[in-house]
């Protein structure tokens, strides 16, 4: 047995004590340990009982993910070995659980005939967030202790219930007071003593309220409105309409039939390579991991607007202290009052603790005086838009930083190489493009310019994770990885709408598609008025600029979205459901009689091809100048920025699952249709294509 498994006895109890950092993770360390702990127990006259137990941080996380796609992975004895072990004892175990029990930790837990588990400790079964099923016996076992409709609501959400939840639910049997391995003892020597001996879970029926088919019918429906193509939600429920209507082992093998179809599933292997995509983003060809970094440990935010504000409590959440500046007292004080606003929100919805909340807004400090953040470790900026108004304040920022500060500007779309020619250390320069709201979206594009130097990128990507953001470097362009690619995705919803589509048919094509929003109901959230500046700038510096002007004529009537209650839908004073406006439609209708053009009927396919095979060229073109470094960093920055669906991968990855030629077959058909001078395809997507490759192809050359 190996250190990471302990076996002793106690007043005739066996304690199998678990413990392979971080998470206890059910890999080959541990698995023969287990089992080796089991049969000794077992052929001992003087044990009575078992308790497994792991560490106070973690009963067991599930499968290791450092094994996956490794021989070690389904080394014998495997979980469902060890599982059908326990099934088969004569004596009864009983998982002591601290911390959490998830995936296969929760399947072990299932495994034993009794739990006992510390007051909080998170229990669930997560594996539909990476596309699959519990498929150690889990979709069996758990509907057969809670019923079929708490054990269908825990495994297609895959949220996780507390000890207390789960001993409501039937799911603990008690909740340890004091110390866990002691109340766990005591539990296992009652049962003894009672005579109560082995509950074998696979022995239970699964109790259902009311009519079974009536049951399933229901919990069907709900399930194929709301999952919108992702299948891993409907096979977890076929694996809990055969934990009622099968026996024990003939509703493992269904567990096990429908779990390798979602393994093989596109949509599984989607969110694998999100997992490990993230992993990726990080990591830059010509800056090792062991380039050294610059400590940031006080930070200053200029401009207490929408992102200024979102920024800097991105940066107290994670105790970095920020100096907040501002040029005029009222803009500081309606800046930190928005702050305090979303801090009592969360601290009213039971998520946050006063004094947390207390502590945060005591590490900012608001200030008028912009010299006395000269000590700051990093700088960021999120003031106005506007190039003399960067440059003017970086060359301000240039001559009261300490040599080494970071200076980080937040702009969306200028040049940043010329703001950062604006300061005489043009190496201490870098981009930090967040998203709206910035304390809560996941997303951070650093954008390194043509003179960063390597530490101060390598010392922002670490801020970055510090700070819990996916950073995704992006070379500098115009609109970087994330809204150049957007600016061609929306240039097809407006031209689908000039040719026939109404807003609603392109967005409910796409949200069905799986996207979080249409682009149609994504412009009235953040504003029309922004795309709308965006392209009259466009209209003078690229006079070749094709854009349909639908988008303008909306905006020219002063209609900017949901801050005017109304945009390409209108609004109810307060809400945000879009409703269908015939003013809009009017407007549509006449825009196309200005440009001659009669409407055709559009369908779906061709709306969602149009608009994803539209990113993925733009993607290709990005990929080919170096502006992201690899496809799966462009699928992080869709996937945690801007709603694409995780179980599609990012449009990259979507391309691979189609095949790249059937992309650029599609994209030639689109050059012979409708303002298709604006379809350049991609060279480097259209050699992959010819040469049957795929992007993952192309990252694996990096
Ligand atoms: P905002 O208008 O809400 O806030 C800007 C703030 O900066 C104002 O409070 C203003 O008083 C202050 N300010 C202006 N000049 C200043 C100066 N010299 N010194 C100190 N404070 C000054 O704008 P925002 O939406 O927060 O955008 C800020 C920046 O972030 C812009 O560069 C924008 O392009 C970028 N950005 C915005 C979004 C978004 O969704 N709003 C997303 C990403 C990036």
């Amino acid at each position: 047995m190996s250190d990471a498994v302990t076996y002793s006895v106690r007043d005739g109890i066996a304690v199998i004590a678990m413990n392979n950092p971080p998470v206890n993770g059910l890999g080959s360390v541990l698995r023969p340990g287990i089992m080796a702990g089991m049969q000794q127990a077992e052929a001992d006259p003087n044990v009575h009982a078992i308790v497994i137990i792991g560490t106070a941080k973690a009963f067991s996380g599930g499968a290791d993910i450092r094994e996956f796609n490794t021989p070690k992975s389904t080394m014998s004895p495997t979980l469902p070995e060890i599982n059908e072990a326990q099934d088969r004892l004569n004596k009864p175990m009983v998982a002591a659980i601290a911390g959490f029990a998830l995936g296969g930790g929760l399947e072990l837990a299932l495994g034993c005939h009794y739990r006992v588990a510390a007051s909080k400790t998170q229990l669930g079964l997560p594996e539909v967030k990476l596309g699959i099923l519990p498929g150690s016996g889990g979709t069996q076992r758990l509907p057969r202790v809670v019923g079929a409709a708490e054990g269908l609501k825990m495994m297609t959400s895959g949220n996780t219930v507390t000890a207390e939840q789960g001993k409501a639910v039937g799911l603990i049997d008690a909740v340890a007071e004091g110390d866990l391995l002691e109340s766990a003892i005591a539990f296992a020597k009652k049962i003894v003593a009672e005579g109560k001996g082995v509950r074998r879970i696979r022995d239970m029926k699964v109790h259902v309220d009311g009519d079974a088919k009536a049951f399933f019918d229901k919990a069907r429906a709900e399930i194929e409105k709301t999952s919108r193509g992702f299948p891993a939600p409907l096979q977890i429920l076929g694996c809990v309409e055969a934990a009622v209507n099968l026996p024990f082992d003939e509703g493992r093998k269904e567990e096990r039939r429908r779990f390798q179809i979602l393994v093989d599933g596109t949509e599984s292997k989607a969110l694998r390579h999100m997992f490990f995509a993230e992993r990726q983003t990080s990591k830059i060809p010509d800056v090792p991991e062991d380039t050294p970094t610059r400590k940031i440990e006080r930070a200053a935010v200029i401009g207490a607007g929408t992102m200024g504000g979102g920024i800097t409590m991105s940066m107290v959440n994670v105790g970095i202290p920020v100096m907040l500046v501002e040029t005029e007292q009222a803009a500081l004080d309606r800046g930190l009052a928005t702050i305090k606003k979303n801090y009592a929100n969360t601290v009213s919805k039971g998520r946050l603790k006063q004094a947390d909340m207390d502590q945060r807004m005591a590490l900012i400090t608001p200030t008028l005086d912009m010299p006395a953040i000269k000590d700051a470790d990093i700088v960021i900026e999120a003031v106005f838009e506007r190039m003399d108004v960067k440059v003017e304040l970086f060359k301000k920022l240039d001559a009261i930083m300490k040599p080494g500060a970071i200076l980080a500007t937040n702009t969306s779309t200028l040049d940043v190489d010329a703001i950062a020619a604006s300061t005489k250390r043009p190496q201490d320069v870098i981009g930090t493009h967040f998203f709206s709201p910035a304390n809560v979206m996941r997303l951070l594009e650093i954008v390194r310019g043509k003179a960063t130097g390597k530490d101060v990128l390598a010392s922002t990507l670490a801020l970055g994770k510090k700070i819990k953001k996916v950073p995704v470097v992006s070379g500098v362009c115009d609109g970087f990885i994330g809204n150049r690619i957007l600016e061609k995705y929306g240039q097809q919803a407006y031209f689908l709408i000039d040719e026939g589509c109404s807003p609603r048919q392109v967005d409910t094509a796409i949200y069905q598609w799986g996207m979080a929003m249409g682009p149609l109901t994504m412009g009235d959230m953040a504003g029309l008025d922004i795309g709308w500046e965006i392209r009259k700038r466009r209209y003078i510096e690229r006079p070749n600029f094709v854009y349909s002007k639908i988008g303008d004529r909306i905006a020219e009537l002063g209609r900017f979205g949901q801050k005017t209650g109304k945009g390409w839908y209108l609004y109810e004073a307060g809400q945000r459901t879009p409703i269908d406006d015939p003013a809009v439609d009017q407007i549509i209708a006449n825009y196309r009689k200005e440009i001659g053009v009669q409407p055709r009927s559009i369908n779906d396919s061709e709306i969602i091809e149009r608009l994803i095979y539209a990113m993925i060229n733009e993607g290709a073109a990005i990929l080919e100048e170096g502006i992201a470094l690899r496809a799966s960093d462009i699928d992080m920055v869709y996937l945690t920025g801007y709603g694409f669906p995780a179980y599609r991968g990012g449009p990259m990855f979507y391309a691979n699952t189609i095949g790249l030629d059937k992309v650029v077959a599609a994209i030639k058909g689109f050059q012979k249709g409708y303002q298709g001078g604006v379809w350049k395809l991609s060279p480097l997507l259209e050699k992959l294509a010819a040469e049957g490759k795929t992007f993952a192809d192309f990252d694996a050359k990096k």
